[in-house]
């Protein structure tokens, strides 16, 4: 057996549960993805997670949690998981060029931001659209740009967005924000932030780079072309869960199901984070779940 415990996902959930299982004096292995980095990483300015008064970046924040997994012993790899199968005994993970036996997988694998799935998205990703103010933003000064939903994600990065920007204007489906109240109060109160209520993009058009959207009223159906430079999508997150092809059960939107404890209904492997079925994804519930993901892994290894 390679390892004790092999980690899917380099995330705060995935790098706690690290700290749990190695400082457990598991032979532990992070399988972080290149190409999906997690949410937090690509989060400017996280101001609800414990312990930061004035707030924390989201990459140094993952730098640190990072640097105490390493400590204690977790070793790491960059590689995509492409399945899990049974070993007998324990299991095993096939990423694209290698293979890896454990005893028991913690999948932590986060979630991806969702498409609109309109024409020009595909088109113009990189060229305007983007799924990410942080890493995007500076691309932006003094240009106009639109934030698709009305989520916390939306609110927080348009707001992180008007350092750049000339003009961010939120479309939002619905005349209501789902967003927090204080997020909601700082975007309203923002004078560069505007808002196009009970509208939808439909497409994104432009030449070689973006140069505007077309939105649909839903309510009036009336249609109008909108300009502006960039496109910036926030409409929720999908799980990041395709690779296990039926290994766990999940359920219809692709979120892993598992109990308090965080054991899925395959003996040895265990979810934690934003890839498992819950109430609230946020930095500090991934913490939590991935010290008690490792916590029940211990207790099933020593059975
Ligand atoms: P979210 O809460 O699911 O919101 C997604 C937004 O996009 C909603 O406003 C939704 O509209 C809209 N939307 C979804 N599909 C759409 C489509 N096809 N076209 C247009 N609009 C669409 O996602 P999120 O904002 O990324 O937040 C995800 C989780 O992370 C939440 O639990 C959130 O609280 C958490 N989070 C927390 C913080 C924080 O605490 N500081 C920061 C970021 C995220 P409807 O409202 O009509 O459904």
């Amino acid at each position: 057996m390679d390892y004790d415990v092999i980690i899917i996902g380099g995330g705060p959930a995935g790098l706690t549960a690290g700290i749990y299982a190695s400082r457990a004096r598991l032979k532990t292995l992070i399988v972080e993805s290149f190409s999906v980095p997690c949410q937090a990483v690509t989060t400017d300015h996280i101001e609800n997670y414990p312990g930061f008064p004035d707030g924390v970046n989201g990459f140094e924040l993952i730098e640190k949690f990072k640097k105490q997994a390493g400590k204690f012993g977790t070793e790491f790899i960059a590689a995509e998981v492409r399945e899990i199968k049974e070993a007998k005994p324990g299991w095993q993970i096939l990423t694209e060029d290698k293979a890896y036996t454990a005893s028991s997988i913690i999948i932590a694998a986060g979630a991806s931001p969702k498409r609109l799935d309109v024409p020009g998205e595909d088109k113009f990703r990189g060229r305007g659209v983007s799924y990410c103010g942080t890493c995007d933003g500076a691309l932006f000064k003094n240009k106009e740009i639109v934030v698709v939903g009305g989520g916390d994600t939306a609110l927080e990065e348009a707001l992180f967005l008007t350092r750049f920007v000339k003009k961010a204007t939120v479309i939002h489906r619905r005349n209501v924000l789902r967003g927090t109240k204080i997020l909601q109060e700082r975007a309203f109160a923002d004078k560069k932030i505007e808002f196009a209520w009970d509208s939808v993009v439909t497409e994104i058009t432009g030449a070689a780079k973006v140069a505007g959207v077309k939105i649909k009223n839903v309510k009036t159906n009336a249609m109008t072309d909108f300009s502006c430079d960039g496109v910036f999508i926030f409409a929720g997150y999908k799980p990041n869960t395709d690779f296990l092809k039926g290994a766990v059960p999940l359920d219809e939107a692709g979120y892993i199901i598992s109990d308090d404890n965080c054991l899925t209904s395959k003996a040895g492997i265990f979810a934690c984070g934003d890839c498992r079925k819950k109430l609230l994804r946020q930095v500090v519930t991934a913490c939590g779940e991935g010290a008690t993901a490792a916590f029940s892994c211990r207790h099933y290894l020593e059975r």
